[in-house]
């Protein structure tokens, strides 16, 4: 009798988990004690189809800024720092178009960031696209105001000069971070055409004004063709490790991701930013200054999935250049890849 009382009452709950929707499944298992229904939710497809409403990002809601926010999308329309082909202005509106197929759960890594985070998109930073010294001061304001409401910024280019200012603002809440950053290129030059704040000269202006802990610095992707054979070597020459696309061919990049992981630890501040011309340009043609020989769409996902578990601090994916892909194929890419950013945000819970 014992028995079947108890298949009975196992039986009624089990039946009880098969109707429940998602939303009380993870009630209780989300931050800070709020349930998932304080949280934004992206507008769901059979809401509003995915090709209709507002295009923003994920679907989310739009909102001003970042009060009440865990984390911000914002967008960064900026392509007067590129030295080759332009259209990175248009990066950010494309990219929310193509974010409307983006659904909220990770099927891989069981990550659920909309259950885990209050997320919107708090628009665009309002640049002035005749002056790049301005531009970079704008962007720096808009982030120092996400930072003080609390929140996380996971940006979206623009060129990459966009990061150098995010890096200035962060540097001053959070010191120096550790970085992880994709790309095919180094971005070390010490001037362009004689200016020193450009798409190519971040990483040795971030690192002259000691925004970065050089020591956990991972340049990744790194390829081609240079202007001297030692190109590289000034961020070697500074700590950082350089891992250059060939060494990354053929194989998954999670073990190296561990060992990335292992070498920044846990607690130190760490950003992660992404430029897209990182990947191979059959996966992302979308973009100014493409490089045979990339990684592909899977280890682009391996390195971000790899981040979980650092104490990521922000987010940035840069470089997407939406009239060099009439397919939307790029910008659909880097919608993925914000998504799986905010999944490896420290605290996003994983259904399991
Ligand atoms: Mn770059
Ligand atoms: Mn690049």
């Amino acid at each position: 009798m014992g028995y079947s009382l108890t298949l009975l009452v196992y039986e009624a709950f089990k039946f009880a988990g098969d109707i429940l929707p998602p939303s009380n499944i993870y009630r209780d298992s989300t931050m800070a004690g709020q349930s998932k229904d304080n949280f934004n939710q992206p507008l769901g497809g059979n809401q509003m189809p995915r090709f209709a409403g507002q295009a923003s990002f994920f679907r989310l809601p739009v909102q001003d800024d970042a009060t009440g926010l865990d984390v911000a999308l914002l967008g960064m329309p900026v392509d007067i720092g590129t030295s080759n082909r332009p259209g990175t202005r248009f990066g950010p509106r494309e990219i929310r178009t193509e974010s409307v197929l983006v659904r909220p759960y990770g099927m891989a890594t069981q990550a659920a960031p909309f259950d885990s985070f209050q997320v919107a998109d708090i628009g665009d930073v309002a640049v002035n696209p005749y002056n790049l010294l301005k531009t970079v001061g704008a962007i720096e304001s808009a982030i120092d105001d996400v930072l003080a409401a609390g929140a996380k910024p996971i940006s979206v280019g623009g060129d990459h000069t966009c990061t150098l200012p995010v890096l200035r603002s962060l540097a001053k809440v959070h010191g120096p971070v550790a970085l992880i950053h994709v790309d095919a290129h180094a971005d070390i030059n010490d001037e362009m055409f004689g200016e020193k704040i450009a798409h190519g000269t971040v990483f040795r202006r971030a690192i002259e004004e000691g925004l970065i802990e050089t020591n956990k610095m991972f340049q990744i992707g790194l390829r081609a063709t240079g202007y001297a054979a030692d190109d590289f070597d000034w961020s070697r020459e500074q700590g950082a490790t350089v891992i250059t696309a060939e060494e990354c061919w053929y194989k998954s990049l999670a073990p190296m991701m561990d060992q990335i992981r292992e070498s920044i630890g846990p607690d130190t501040p760490a950003y992660l930013t992404f430029d897209i011309d990182g990947l191979d340009p059959s996966v992302a043609p979308g973009t100014g200054t493409p490089e045979p020989g990339g990684l592909s769409a899977s280890q682009g996902l391996e390195v971000i999935r790899g981040c979980y578990g650092l104490n990521l601090v922000g987010c940035d994916l840069m470089e997407v250049s939406p009239p060099y892909d009439t397919t939307g194929n790029t910008s659909l890419l880097a919608a993925n890849l914000l998504f799986e950013m905010l999944c490896s945000l420290p605290g996003c819970i994983r259904r399991s």
